[in-house]
C-alpha cells in the first residue's frame, strides 16, 4: 500500500461533517463519539465556516471509524445517512462553491445530469484543498466517482470498502440531480490497498 500524505481538512468541511453527524446521531451520540476519537475539543464548539486548516485527514478517518464502532451493525447505515445530510448541507450552505446555484438540469438527459453533479462535487472538494485528487470516471460501463486522496479511510485497513459516508453523499448528489435514487457501490477502497476509492453509480431504485 502506498503511504498517503496526511493532508489537512479545512474548518468549513469539518463543520459540515459535524453538523450532519449531529443531525443524524443527536447531541448525545455526537458527544460520545467525539470523546472516543480524541476530538472532544469540538463538543459544543464546531469550527467556524472558513478555509483555515482544522484537522488532519487521519483524524477525520478516526472520527468515521469511531461512529462505525459506536453503532456496531447499524454503523454503516448511520454513516450513509450522515453522508446524505452532508450533501444536503452543501446544497443549502455552499451552493456557490458547488456551482449549483441557479443551474437548470431539467432539460438534460439523466446521464448528463449525473456527470454534472459528480464533476461539481469533485471540483468543490479540489477548491477546498489543492491536494485533493477527485474526478468523474467514465472509463467503465457505468459512471463512477473516484478519489485517490479520500480522508474517510485514510491510514485505515480493511478487507472490504469502508467509505459509507462518501457513498451516502454521492447517492444524495445523484438523487438531487436526477430526482431518482440510484444504487451506489464502492468498488475500490484505499483501505483495501487499492489506488483510490471508487463509487459506481448502479441501477435506479425507482
Ligand atoms: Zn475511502
Amino acid at each position: 500500500m502506498t503511504e498517503q500524505k496526511d493532508r489537512m481538512i479545512i474548518n468549513s468541511l469539518v463543520r459540515q461533517a459535524l453538523t450532519s453527524a449531529q443531525e443524524v446521531m443527536g447531541d448525545h451520540g455526537l458527544t460520545t463519539v467525539l470523546k472516543t476519537c480524541g476530538l472532544e475539543r469540538f463538543v459544543g464548539n464546531f469550527p467556524p465556516n472558513n478555509l483555515e486548516p482544522a484537522i488532519q485527514a487521519s483524524q477525520y478517518a478516526r472520527f468515521n471509524e469511531a461512529i462505525e464502532s459506536f453503532y456496531g451493525r447499524g454503523g454503516k447505515g448511520i454513516l450513509r445517512r450522515i453522508g446524505k445530510a452532508s450533501f444536503q448541507y452543501g446544497i443549502r450552505e455552499q451552493s456557490a462553491l458547488l456551482g449549483v446555484a441557479g443551474v437548470a438540469l431539467k432539460l438534460l438527459p439523466e446521464k448528463q445530469r449525473i456527470k454534472f453533479i459528480l464533476n461539481a462535487v469533485a471540483d468543490a472538494l479540489k477548491k477546498s484543498n489543492p491536494d485533493v485528487q477527485a474526478r468523474l470516471d467514465e472509463s467503465g460501463e457505468r459512471l463512477a466517482y473516484v478519489e485517490s486522496t479520500c480522508a474517510i479511510c485514510h491510514s485505515r485497513q480493511s478487507t472490504t470498502p469502508i467509505c459509507y459516508l462518501y457513498a451516502g453523499s454521492i447517492g444524495e448528489a445523484v438523487l438531487w440531480a436526477t430526482g431518482r435514487e440510484f444504487e451506489v457501490t464502492e468498488t475500490h477502497c484505499l483501505a483495501k490497498g487499492d489506488e483510490y476509492c471508487r463509487f459506481e453509480i448502479g441501477e435506479a431504485r425507482a
